[in-house]
């Protein structure tokens, strides 16, 4: 009898599923599109009913479209989207408002309310984050703050996508989380790696509706629920972007990637250090297996594939995403303009609420097809950017860059990540980077392969060419970048 993972991957845009094999190769993956809510312009909403529905149709698609049998499923791995904040009644089922996504900026009145009662160092020291409408506990305050006759009420209770659709799962027999997911929600404390009282107090949520965390790599608990015959544990839960850093294999200090999703996310394996930024990013668990932890810094980029989006959807410049390359490749170079994509203002490490993005250096001869190059130098610019910062920061530079998500199927968008980087970049032949890393520890926890068994085969390595002329260009990025701040 064949033997597989079933990677569950649910994303801020879908949710997917994957099967993968003893040799950790896919064999199946299912999708489905969400609907995004937008009740206003700065809100972003989902139905956290049809997060779930769609995980359904997805491991439905599974038992139809192959003839793999429920029995031959060893384990499960849910790897999601983070501080996206559901809370519902635990008797009923039902959720009291829709999922907050962890882009929605609904939260920052309060959280400006909380950085003017000076607590941000506090709540730095303690999470190793900062104050911004990012992370869960602002969403839990907002939620409280529109229905609060909930507070005292016992049989609410909160989770981020991986708790709810655990508890799905299970039957809602299971109200658990994982470290990773924990450490994003300004609940957790990142010394302790408890949730913490003083932090509860200060954002004045009730401990009692918070899940239990376990190691990534734990019984969670069994599928109850009828699903095609489905009756396995689920043997692992982690963040994204926690996953895609095991996925794609950064398991020693200084190794560090990028996912090029909607939004880009750089992390840096710290091993057993514990780095509190000083400079603006986020200090974070990268995993906690069998007990023993290893932490991870990270750099969050707002707006990266999503600048794309824009081309395609905002300018009507290019009909699909893959179309940025052809038409980026009809210029030499950028033709003296940049853009600066900080449509929802700026992540690391400005954390910038206010500041709103730009296009400089306009002439007479400027063309889509320029606009289109300097979007890619942008995404590949940003990420520049951080790595900078984390490399001061933490005195490591690592050989190579390892990349994945959508964009980086772009070779143009990764030559010149390359060349600014003066850096290797390297893409995986497996595309799944995310949902690798939770079948890969979902996997290990079945006993399918042991942690030497896995095998990463590299699709492309990409060196650096003309590093000085990009680096050159860079320079002018930046300079546009601190006018940019200033007009805001
Ligand atoms: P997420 O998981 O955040 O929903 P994905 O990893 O699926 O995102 O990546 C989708 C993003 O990648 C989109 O924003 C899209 O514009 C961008 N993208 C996809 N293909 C390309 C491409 N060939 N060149 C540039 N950007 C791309």
């Amino acid at each position: 009898m064949k033997e597989y993972i079933l990677a569950i991957d649910q994303g801020t845009t879908s949710t997917r599923v994957i099967l993968f094999d003893e040799r950790q190769e896919i064999v199946y993956s299912a999708q489905k599109e969400l609907m995004m809510i937008y009740p206003e312009p700065s809100y972003v909403e989902a139905d956290a009913n049809e997060i779930y529905l769609s995980l359904l149709y997805c491991i439905g698609q599974l038992f139809q479209n192959t003839d793999i049998k429920p029995e031959e499923i060893k384990a499960i791995g849910i790897t999601n989207q983070r501080e996206t904040t559901v809370m519902w009644n635990k008797k009923t089922g039902i959720p009291i408002h829709n999922a907050i996504i962890w882009q929605s900026r609904q939260t920052s009145k309060i959280t400006e309310r909380y950085k003017e009662m000076g607590v941000e160092p506090l709540v730095k020291e303690k999470t190793g984050l900062l104050l911004d409408p990012y992370f869960s506990a602002t969403k839990i305050r907002w939620l409280y703050e529109r229905y609060p006759q909930l507070l005292d009420d016992e049989d609410i209770i909160f989770g981020t996508i991986d708790t709810w659709l655990l508890w799905k799962l299970t039957g809602g027999e299971v109200h658990a989380t994982d470290v990773t997911n924990a450490s994003r929600t300004l609940l957790f404390n990142i010394h302790t790696l408890t949730w913490d009282q003083e932090l509860c107090d200060l954002f004045k949520i009730p401990m009692r509706i918070l899940p239990e965390i376990l190691d990534n790599n734990a019984e969670f608990g069994r599928v109850k629920v009828d699903l095609f015959g489905l009756d396995c544990p689920i043997l692992a839960m982690i963040g994204d972007q926690q996953a895609a850093l095991f996925g794609e294999s950064c398991l020693k200090k200084g190794d560090i990637k990028n996912t090029y999703g909607t939004g880009g996310f750089i992390l840096v394996n710290t091993a057993d250090e514990l780095i509190i930024s000083e400079s603006g990013l986020l200090s974070t668990i990268a995993w906690r297996l069998d007990s023993k932890v290893t932490y991870a810094l990270e750099g969050s980029i707002f707006v990266s594939g999503s600048l794309i989006q824009w081309l395609r959807d905002g300018l009507g410049i290019i009909k699909s995403a893959q179309d940025s390359k052809e038409l980026a490749l009809k210029v030499k170079d950028s033709g003296g303009i940049v853009i600066i994509p900080a449509f929802v203002g700026l992540g690391a490490p400005y954390w910038d609420d206010h500041c709103r993005g730009s296009i400089l250096g306009i002439t007479r001869g400027t063309k889509d097809a320029h606009i289109a190059r300097a979007a890619l130098e942008a995404m590949a610019f940003s990420v520049k950017n951080l790595i900078d910062v984390i490399e001061k920061e933490t005195g490591l530079s690592a050989a190579d860059l390892k990349v994945d998500g959508g964009a980086s199927a772009n070779d143009l968008l990764l030559e010149i990540q390359s060349s600014v980087l003066n850096k290797d970049v390297v893409k995986k032949k497996v595309k799944e980077a995310t949902a690798l890393g939770a079948a890969r520890i979902a996997g290990l926890k079945a006993g399918l392969y042991k942690i030497e068994d896995l095998k990463d085969d590299e699709e492309s390595i990409i060196h650096p060419s003309d590093s000085t002329m990009m680096i050159e260009t860079y320079k002018r990025w930046k300079r546009a970048l601190e006018v940019t701040r200033m007009f805001a």
